[in-house]
């Protein structure tokens, strides 16, 4: 995972032509242009996988549920020569445990369950130590061991988790602690963790307390860096990850931000108002006239689109902005970065979730949480139909196949959420 972003620049510096690393758009669009597309009684528009009612239809149900049987299968044999010790959430163990918790949350089925526990215990005995965060470190095994061993009714085990989780606090806001902010390896990949156990277990399982202290820590780190770069007039809070300043959900300020703008976070409305919500601002200014965002403030060609970096990762961002601060321009924005995904969103990449379809595909689905537009539940239905087709593309295969980030399990806990669409969350990201 180190290797996350050098892998990135080699690609870019290796196919430099767009046909090269995305897909030409083929499906039909919800309806033509010129007609009025939030509408579904529209004439023209297509349908299908949605009926009549707008409701993903019983047929692409059932077409989605024997994909993931099939992939299932395919993923548990293909896991049997995976790294034993990888116990990240990223590319390890967790995310597969992630995968299983959220197949119990749209079945029920206990079996999903079990499975959870298995692989969270795995990395459970294989804690490393070192990194802190939700996707790299041990705050993810932690995190999910709670919310696992709670659903079974195994309250001593989750308190336990939780105790462990905790001690991880102090070296996450200590003053010498060389830690970065982003969400892969820095603290608001910490707090995700804190604010994942409230989410799921009720809150005030995590105190106050310890939140607004990481809280305070990532806030004092932005405003540092800002001041340094005589930037605190335009914008607060400034961050980086190995010298730079990333924009995307991985490792850069949208990831930050819409950290910052959960409630759950609970960071003072002033601090909002005058702190988060410019440095947001500003950070919207630097989108391309295309609508999609560049993968760091000093970058200027307009070519990823991917959760990592570009505009799928920061479409939660805008619209976490647009139901806090209630304007219409975060809204449209987001919505401009949908049309961005729906143009280039189909990846030579693969179907994950952090540089694939299926993590693309995730906007349309939060973009369908927030509005209601059944257009953009069409859209996420065909690039879940997309996924149906695993493998048959030409993609590049990635390192870790099997794995919730990169690889399959990503492309079928997306398949998951056609089951309740409305209620989809990115994993180890939205809340
Ligand atoms: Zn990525």
């Amino acid at each position: 995972m180190g290797d996350h972003v050098s892998k990135l620049k080699l690609l870019s510096a290796t196919d430099g032509d767009m046909e090269e690393r995305y897909f030409l758009n083929r499906c039909p669009d919800w309806a033509p242009t010129g007609v009025a597309t939030s509408d579904p009684e529209a004439d023209g528009g297509s349908r299908e996988p949605l009926d009549a009612d707008g409701e993903v239809s019983a047929a692409f149900q059932k077409k989605v549920h024997n994909k993931m049987t099939d992939l299932l299968e395919q993923m548990e044999e293909g896991l049997k020569t995976a790294d034993p010790h990888d116990c990240s959430t990223y590319t390890g163990w967790t995310g597969i445990a992630l995968l299983y918790l959220q197949l119990h949350r749209v079945s029920g089925e206990a079996s999903h369950l079990q499975r959870a526990l298995d692989y969270v215990k795995r990395s459970l005995r294989n804690l490393n130590g070192r990194k802190v965060t939700f996707l790299c470190g041990d705050a993810g095994p932690l995190a999910v061991g709670a919310v696992v061993y709670q659903r079974l009714n195994h309250t001593e085990d989750s308190k336990q988790c939780i105790t462990k989780l905790l001690l991880l606090q102090p070296a996450v806001v200590g003053p010498d602690s060389e830690l970065p902010d982003e969400l892969l390896y820095g603290r608001v990949g910490y707090l995700y963790a804190l604010l994942y156990v409230n989410k799921e277990l009720g809150a005030g399982t995590v105190d106050e307390g310890p939140i607004s202290q990481v809280v305070s820590a990532i806030l004092e780190s932005g405003q540092k860096l800002s001041a340094g770069q005589k930037k605190a007039e335009r914008c607060p809070l400034l961050y980086e990850w190995h010298g730079k300043q990333y924009v995307g959900a991985a490792h850069g300020l949208a990831g930050i931000f819409y950290m910052l703008l959960q409630p759950g976070a609970r960071v003072p409305s002033d601090v909002l108002a005058g702190v988060v919500r410019p440095s947001v601002d500003y950070l919207r200014h630097k989108r391309f006239r295309s609508g999609n965002y560049p993968s760091s403030l000093s970058n200027e060609s307009d070519r990823l689109v991917h959760w990592c970096h570009g505009a799928p990762g920061v479409v939660p961002m805008l619209l976490m902005a647009y139901q806090l601060f209630k304007e219409e321009k975060y809204l449209k924005e987001a919505v401009d970065c949908g049309e961005v995904i729906w143009q280039r969103g189909l990846l030579r990449k693969g179907y994950g979730i952090c540089h694939g379809t299926a993590g693309n595909g995730y906007a349309f689905l939060s973009l369908y949480r927030t509005t209601r537009e059944k257009k953009y539940l069409y859209r996420a239905c065909k690039f879940a139909e997309w996924c149906l087709d695993y493998g048959t593309h030409g993609c590049r295969i990635p390192d870790r196949p099997y794995s919730l980030f990169e690889g399959m399990a990503g492309a079928i806990h997306y398949l998951s959420e056609m089951a309740m669409p409305g209620d989809s969350r990115f994993p180890a990201f939205e809340l």
